[in-house]
This record gives structure tokens, sequence and C-alpha cells, in this order.
């Protein structure tokens, strides 16, 4: 099924969800342009770069790459410093630069995420469980995520719920957008294991979808928001 979502509605609900979180959510249209494209952009094509993929380049992460980054309270952010260079890339450093000037976690949506209602929301559902997991384990799951068995930790849960928004949103079939996930996780330079990992995690959101089973978490939310404004979600489990 697919659960049209005006861009408005869309928009509001992200603003709700990011205040309810205490996260500062950055519309391509209202946040300050300095600091996306001249410290957070920059960052997170640094990361691709140290991953292994050099091809991207900061104009294509400035159109279309979506990112949580976790605002870093002070002597946590010198452990940040102590993450090694990769490729001759100072990514602790620069991470460091990055984090020390937000106040709090920071979601960033792209402008190609922010064309459609749905896939706005879809996005916002792998954002936020970024955030959660900031939340729950702070520091410590910033710095995990720079070797491969913490990017499934974090990667897994998220992209469960991208593929919960591109079913429930927009009326993907359930198996091949597991294997458009798999696709693009592929692109997170994780050893085997890693990818196994994350990719068994997707495996099990499926199942629970197929199942017809709520699979909880920013989703869940993001349905109850829906329903609040006055979408039918009823043939969709949360
Ligand atoms: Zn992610």
């Amino acid at each position: 099924m697919t659960i049209p979502v005006p861009l408005p509605l869309a928009r509001r609900i992200a603003s709700d969800l990011a205040n309810r979180h205490d996260v500062t959510l950055l519309f391509p249209d209202t946040f300050p342009d300095s600091l996306v494209s001249d410290a957070l952009v920059p960052i997170v094509t640094l990361a691709y770069h140290a991953g292994g993929n050099t091809r991207i380049t900061k104009a294509q992460v400035d159109q279309s790459v979506s990112f949580t980054l976790p605002g870093v309270p002070g002597v946590a952010l010198d452990l940040l410093s102590l993450i090694p260079p990769v490729y001759g890339i100072p990514v602790g450093t620069v991470l460091r630069g990055a984090c020390a000037s937000l106040k709090r976690t920071v979601i960033r949506l792209s402008p190609d995420a922010c064309t459609a209602g749905g896939e706005l929301l879809t996005t916002l559902c792998h954002e936020l469980a970024h955030a959660a997991g900031i939340e729950r384990n702070g520091i410590a799951g910033t710095l995990a995520y720079v070797v491969p068995e913490g990017r499934a930790g974090a990667e897994g849960p998220a992209y469960g719920q991208t593929l919960a928004g591109m079913v429930y949103l927009s009326g993907a079939d359930v198996r091949t957008a597991v294997t458009q996930i798999k696709a693009i996780i592929g692109g997170y330079a994780m050893d085997a294991a890693a990818e196994t990992l994350t990719g068994l995690m997707v495996d099990q959101t499926a199942a629970s979808i197929e199942a017809g089973a709520a699979i909880g978490g920013p989703w869940a939310e993001i349905a109850e928001a829906l329903r609040a404004g006055g979408v039918d979600v009823s043939g969709v489990p949360t």
C-alpha cells in the first residue's frame, strides 16, 4: 500500500518529532548554509573518502546525502581527536571540529530528501534511528562508527526503518526494497562479516513487515503523527 503524504504535513511532522527528541533539524531551505556547506558536508565527504568511496564529491553529498551528527559535550570531544587518520585524512581532528560547533544532535535533510512527503519521512525514519542510537550510546556509539561492526550496529536498525518507509509510504515491494537497501549497504566499506550482520538486521525487519507485525522505533512515531494529522494509516502496523 501507499500512504500519500503532502509535503507540508511531512515537514510539520519532522519538526515536531525533532523537537520531541531534542534534535536540531536542518531543512535545505532553512538551515544556516555556512554550517552545512562549510563544516558538515566536508566532514561527511571526508568520512566517505576515508571509508574507501573516493568517487563521491562534496557537491553530491551536498545535494543527496542526509546525515545525523552528534552534539558532543566537553571532555568527550577530546576522545574524538583520538580517532586515527584514515588514508592520511585526519578524521578525528576534523570530526572534533565539526561536533564542537553543535550544541545538540543535528539531523541534516538533503535537498533530494525533501522533494516529496513520503521521501522526507522515509529519510527521517532512518536518521531518527541514528539519533536514538546517539541518545542511548553517547560518544561511545560515535566512536564505534569508525569500525565496521560499529557501522553495522548503527546502520542495521536505521535501514530497517528505511525499509518500513519505502514499503508503507511509497508502496515498494518488500523484497525489492531489501535488495536495493543491501546494495546501498555495500557502499559503507564494511568487511564481509559486518555487511552480513547489517543485512540480517534488515532481513529481520522485512520478516516483521511481511508478517504484519509492528516494528516500533521512529516509524511507529511517524505513523502516529500521520494519524494525528488526519492521514489514514489504518492498514499499516506500527
Ligand atoms: Zn545511516
